[in-house]
């Protein structure tokens, strides 16, 4: 989602005539879009922040905004404790960037927006309906596979989260304009697109007529050219009957879940106030199977949760045996202010945290390697997407399932669905040579 808010931003102020540059020494403009679901994140983000201060010092013109997550929960205390930050934008008002940058550049700056929601003349935060940066066009180009936000907001209360506090109340895009974005993105080149919101399965609830993401999927589906289409995060009690026919149903849409369970504890998973069991979580993996049997899942699991016990944690690594997922995410729990659980005493230790997340890592990661060894000496079908990060000399891509492939790309070009016959493998990615193809 965020990774998303950024390319939105920068296409709007590319549309708007800005041009990104390559290093921070040489912007006028510097922006952090910032993550507050954990600690660390936060943290990090004060340390490069910090770094600016000299830098502004040197050249006052310079701009320095605090955009996204952080910037919503800490407003003033930015403004505050940093004096060499301009302006703080929240989530639910990206859309303005352009304005406020203006704002903050022009000798007689247009009448800025804040204050609407806002807590001072520096700060915009706040949810105003309708006032949703998905709604600006911007443009995202050279590219194969791209996010598209269906929802913003979140009405779930899990105990640990501060996403609902960041990002306001569930708030869904109409099903025509996310066609139309996805439309506009197939005319640019992309081929496959993960469809976004904090809990997707709950997708049209607020939408008037009401509809879901069966619903959604479907018209994607009939009405775009998408080779893939992926969506997260859902949960299990949204993975209806309904849902599992329209994934078994639309071809483009692909055999793979990212599902969190949190944890497998059942008095954990009720202290978070997730609203499943881990029996239950387990029948609703065996339902996605029964329908895809080629599916593949996914989780996030928090590990040193308040309260967690060795037998809590053991029943975690029982849930992560059984339903061997692809891939995994794990966190280790950090008190977030305003949450219920921060009323909790965080009192598993940081030592038997790091001692969990490290065994959770391991087990998923030879979990991954048992699955990549299997489709050694196979063939699997990838969306090449261009040039591999750590080689650029091979190409990378993905299978539907979301298996990383890495390649000598030959002929194939960037958005080519080829065949690859995997000959290696790691834990983080399959190896192989593409199949020769006839038609040169
Ligand atoms: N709405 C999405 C994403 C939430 S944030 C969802 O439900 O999946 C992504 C992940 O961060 C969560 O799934 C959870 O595993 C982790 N997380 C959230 N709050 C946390 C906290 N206080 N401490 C540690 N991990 C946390």
């Amino acid at each position: 989602m965020n990774k998303l808010d950024s390319e939105l931003v920068a296409g709007i102020l590319e549309s708007e005539g800005f041009e990104q540059v390559s290093v921070p020494e040489c912007a006028d403009i510097v922006l952090f879009n910032t993550c507050s679901v954990r600690e660390h994140a936060e943290d990090r983000f004060f340390s490069n922040l910090g770094e600016f201060r000299r830098a502004k010092q040197r050249r006052p013109e310079l701009v320095i905004g605090v955009l996204g997550c952080t910037a919503e929960r800490l407003a003033e205390d930015i403004i505050r404790r940093m004096p060499h930050v301009d302006f703080v934008c929240g989530p639910g008002r990206l859309g303005l960037i352009g304005r406020i940058i203006k704002g903050n550049i022009d000798e007689n700056p247009p009448q800025p927006p804040f204050g609407k929601g806002g807590k001072s003349e520096q700060c915009l935060t706040g949810f105003a309906p309708g006032d949703c940066v998905t709604a600006a066009r911007a443009p995202r180009t050279g590219r194969v596979r791209a996010f598209v936000s269906a929802m913003r907001g979140c009405n779930c209360g899990c105990t640990y989260c501060v996403v609902p506090f960041v990002r306001g109340p569930e708030r869904s895009r109409p099903a025509g304009e996310i066609l139309a974005e996805i439309n506009e993105l197939e005319r640019a080149g992309v081929r496959e697109v993960t469809i976004l919101g904090q809990s997707i399965d709950r997708y049209g609830r607020d939408l008037e007529p009401r509809c879901d993401l069966a619903d959604l999927l479907r018209s994607v589906g009939k009405e775009s050219g998408l080779e893939r289409i992926r969506f997260v995060t859902s949960s299990p009690r949204g993975i209806t009957p309904k849902l599992l026919e329209a994934m078994a149903g639309v071809p483009s849409v692909c055999e793979a879940l990212h599902m969190p369970a949190q944890s497998g504890s059942d008095g954990i998973l009720k202290a978070m106030k997730r609203p499943y069991t881990s029996a239950q979580y387990i029948a609703v993996v065996a339902e996605a199977q029964k329908h895809m049997p080629a599916i593949e899942l996914s989780s996030d699991f928090i590990v040193g949760f308040p309260g967690e016990t060795d037998e809590d944690f053991e029943a975690t690594l029982r849930l992560m045996e059984e339903t061997r997922f692809l891939q995994c995410f794990i966190f280790k729990y950090s008190p977030r202010e305003g949450t219920a659980a921060a009323a909790l005493a965080d009192d598993v230790p940081a030592g038997i945290k790091a001692e969990r997340h490290a065994r959770l890592l391991e087990a998923q990661n030879r979990i991954t390697l048992e699955k990549h060894e299997a489709l050694v000496g196979g063939k699997v079908e990838v969306l090449a997407e261009g040039p591999s990060r750590k080689d650029p000399s091979r190409f990378a891509g993905r299978t539907r399932q979301n298996h990383i492939v890495i390649f000598d790309p030959g002929r194939t070009k960037p958005g080519d669905l080829v065949v690859i016959t995997i000959e290696n493998c790691t834990a983080l990615s399959l190896y192989g040579t593409p199949q020769p193809t006839r038609n040169y």
